[in-house]
């Protein structure tokens, strides 16, 4: 049972990470900030993004983010009772603003 969804699905990684419900939001909110639709069918796909025709600047700033979202998939699925998905886009917007504030300063 995934403790992220509590579906009847099976905790795989293609389902903690790309297929269940909770990780899908956590992608439409990178497709979000960086403006175009993306393919998350696979993690491979999802770091795939970072292979695109970005500035060398903008391919470290995107493998930040899917990494970051990764990472948060991860901390939500060992603290799934703590945590909601408010509070989680709250951190991801915090970690948007955080890299905004970063780069205008240069
Ligand atoms: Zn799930």
């Amino acid at each position: 049972m995934c403790s992220l969804c509590n579906n009847s699905h099976t905790e795989t990684s293609q389902h903690i990470f790309i297929d269940c419900v909770f990780a899908k939001s956590i992608w439409q909110w990178l497709s979000n900030c960086l403006n175009m639709q993306c393919n998350f069918s696979s993690i491979p796909d999802a770091i795939d993004i970072c292979n695109r025709r970005w500035s060398p600047l903008c391919k470290v700033v995107v493998l930040s983010a899917v990494i970051n979202c990764l990472n948060t998939i991860w901390f939500c699925i060992l603290n799934f009772s703590k945590t909601t998905t408010s509070q989680i886009l709250n951190y991801m917007g915090l970690f948007t603003k955080n890299l905004r504030t970063h780069f205008e300063k240069d």
